[in-house]
């Protein structure tokens, strides 16, 4: 261990901007007891992680809730996104990134799979237009991901999985994987998950979904790959947020929690 805080430094903070499934919690009309919760914790909004270093930020996907979370969590500055899939949950906030390019001066790199960015192009024509545009739009220099690249001076790593018929991307960055709407990860992918430090991932509900984990294949995961912590996202109102991680304690998982809005750590880079 070295004596000083050089280690600390050049760590890694993760917090979970939202850790909601698409519709958030609560859900628009529903009046479940989730839904109606006075725990914070039950009150999620939509999967969005940011990471960042000594100063620098990158958000993974800019969510419908992208700047209420930006706001909420001080960001006041924005270094990169990076995006899993282009599912309306996780790029409908894209457009918000414009304070942030008249406040640094300068267009954003943003990095997606090509499949992403055929969709981005479309759901967001404007920004990728040619020719001067009448008001201010998002300045973007995109970034085709085609395998591990750095941003915050680490190496981010691309987990493909498998969302239904969709590819999506997790990533691996230092002691962090961030792997969100999936509802199987093939064996190729297995290999890039082994040996994490704090584990994120999709675990919707308890009911199966055709496009995502449920908590018994999220644990079942876990117990696989073996982190040192693993916390689930993308949740539906289907889970209470005390009642499940006590549920989760008494079933032997003491590693094992839900996340939330806040949640916040460091990994090492
Ligand atoms: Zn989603
Ligand atoms: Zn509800
Ligand atoms: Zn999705």
């Amino acid at each position: 261990m070295s004596p000083s805080g050089s280690a600390q430094s050049s760590a890694l903070r993760v917090t979970i901007l939202g850790s909601g499934t698409s519709m958030g919690v609560p859900s628009l009309g529903c009046h479940c007891r989730v839904c109606r919760s006075s725990d914070p914790h039950d009150n999620r909004t939509r999967p969005s992680v940011l990471v960042s270093r000594a100063g620098s930020c990158v958000v993974i996907d800019t969510t419908p809730d992208f700047r209420f979370q930006a706001l909420r969590q001080g960001l006041d500055r924005l270094d990169a996104v990076v995006f899993t899939h282009a599912h309306a949950d996780h790029i409908l906030g894209f457009d918000d990134i414009r304070p942030f390019n008249l406040k640094q001066k300068s267009a954003l790199p943003i990095y997606a799979s090509p499949e992403t960015f055929a969709i981005l192009r479309r759901t967001f024509a404007y920004v990728f237009a040619e020719g001067p545009a009448a008001s201010t739009i998002p300045e973007v220099v995109p970034h085709v991901i085609d395998g591990p690249f750095e941003l915050l001076g680490v190496e981010w790593r691309p987990i493909p999985a498998e969302h239904g018929a969709m590819e999506v991307l997790g990533y691996r960055v230092g002691g962090l994987a961030y792997l969100t709407d999936f509802s199987r990860v093939p064996p190729q992918s297995k290999p890039l998950l082994a040996g994490v430090d704090e584990l994120v991932i999709d675990a919707l509900r308890d009911e199966p979904h055709p496009m995502h984990q449920t908590v018994a294949q999220a644990l079942a995961l876990v117990l696989e790959l073996k982190p040192r912590r693993a916390w689930f996202t993308h949740i539906a109102h289907d889970l209470p947020h005390q009642e499940t991680n006590e549920r989760l304690a008494r079933e032997g998982f003491a590693n094992v929690r839900l996340a939330y809005d806040g949640l916040s750590f460091e990994v090492s880079a």
